[in-house]
């Protein structure tokens, strides 16, 4: 018995060490290096909140940071200096509707996510993450709030790796686990009642809702995504202001599926921070997330998207919401909701495609600029970090080779990415 004791003490000291050893490398790891300092001549600057380019800028980042924007800043002799004298340079771009972890593969799935589910674990998951990731971040968007789907915490895992710098990734805001009434988005069956899971957490009572936001924080979840309506019974608005409460006391912002007129206006009355999709939405609904300062993210499928989706007849659907939403003003942020493989296409330059949707809806390019940079970044709370291009900013600089402001079909030509201060693709 002493001896066990003995021999389990050495396992512990052994087991402790190696953990210390593995803390100390992760914290080492991408080794530290001087501070580099780059010069970016920009022939236009483009400044979404202005919705206006201004010429021949220099823009000094030092580190990891924006040091100083303006056409005289001084370029210090130990700077690299970038050229991009031909090309439009702005802040990098924001989807805030992402599932990194997921990908169907239609021929394999269907259009349905439910057998990805069940085919694809975990690890593969994340690993097809990094991918898409690295997609993402290669056809300019620095920023991704990435709301469930990702197997058992894929989603955690990946942002822990990218924030790491293990691998090259947009910063990420990730929900965990989706609470869902019974049932998630899925139909189970009474003999295998695990199929939703990791994927759901269902919450039919306050204390389910409660215990799963806290869990769902516990186990690296920096906002918390609701399915609202996909199942008969749905979300009141009392359960949903219920968990917007819970959720912002825990410091996180919630997001709410709602695919139903019935779940967007108990949303939109409950003043939750995002409605994602909201395809069906009244007038009157989107008067009322006016009101009550609720962000579309509104995932305008393409014709393209919507037919790999499986429902084709719902690209005219999202364009003419959103186009009543533009009209009526409510708030939006850019967000796209690309899950499946389309041969020849990154995962990125699908994201990008979803401005043809906002062309389609009669948006001006100022302000689809907004809503794929300034807004998106205020509701996913990082607005006083990213966004912009100003001094103390984090430096996410994209180029393009034209002006987004004349075309905005240009932001699908993202020439030269820089990420935290790390050039990551150049022209
Ligand atoms: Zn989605």
């Amino acid at each position: 018995m002493q001896r066990r004791i003995r021999s389990v003490s050495f396992l512990t000291i052994a087991i402790f060490s190696l953990l210390i050893a593995a803390a100390r490398l992760a914290a080492q790891y991408p080794r530290p290096g001087p501070d580099r300092v780059y010069a970016i001549k920009a022939g236009k600057l483009l400044d979404p909140e202005k919705g206006a380019t201004e010429t021949n800028q220099i823009i000094l980042v030092r580190g990891k940071r924006i040091d100083a924007v303006g056409p005289n800043v001084a370029i210090p002799a130990d700077a690299k200096v970038i050229d991009l004298s031909k090309s439009t340079v702005l802040p990098g771009l924001f989807d805030a509707h992402t599932h990194l972890c997921m990908t169907i593969k239609k021929d394999r799935d269907g259009t349905n996510y439910f057998f990805t589910t069940l085919v694809d674990p975990t690890p593969y998951r994340a690993i097809e993450g990094v991918a898409n990731a690295r997609d993402m971040l290669a056809a300019g968007f620095t920023t991704v709030r990435d709301v469930g789907n990702n197997g058992n915490y894929g989603d955690t895992a990946l942002r822990e790796a990218i924030e790491r710098g293990v691998v090259p990734g947009p910063t990420m805001i990730n929900a965990g686990r989706i609470i869902a009434p019974y049932g998630g988005q899925f139909h189970l069956q009474p003999e295998k009642r695990d199929l939703a899971t990791p994927e759901y957490a269902f919450a039919d009572t306050h204390d389910e809702m409660v215990k799963a936001i806290r869990e769902n924080i516990h186990y690296g979840a920096t906002v918390i995504k609701i399915v609202v309506d996909d199942q008969k019974y749905i979300y009141s608005t009392d359960d949903i202001r219920f968990m917007v409460e819970e959720a912002h006391r825990d410091g996180v912002k919630l997001a709410a599926h709602c695919w139903t007129r019935a779940g967007a206006h108990n949303a939109a009355e409950a003043g939750v921070d995002s409605i994602e999709h909201g395809e069906m939405m009244t007038n009157e609904d989107l008067q009322l997330a006016k009101k009550n300062h609720v962000v579309l993210v509104g995932t305008d499928f393409t014709e393209s998207a919507a037919r790999e989706s499986g429902w084709p007849e719902l690209h005219p659907v999202f364009v003419d919401r959103l186009k009543r939403a533009y009209q009526i003003g409510v708030t939006m942020a850019f967000g796209t909701d690309v899950i499946t493989y389309v041969p020849g296409e990154t995962r990125g330059t699908l994201a990008a495609e979803y401005v043809d949707s906002w062309v389609e809806a009669g948006v001006p390019a100022k302000d689809t600029l907004r809503a794929m940079t300034m807004n998106a970044a205020r509701l996913l709370g990082v607005d006083a970090e990213r966004g912009a291009i100003k001094p103390g900013l984090a430096a996410d600089i994209i180029a393009t080779p034209e002006n987004p402001l004349d075309d905005i079909q240009a932001v699908r030509k993202v020439s030269f990415v820089m990420k935290n201060g790390s050039v990551f693709r150049a022209e």
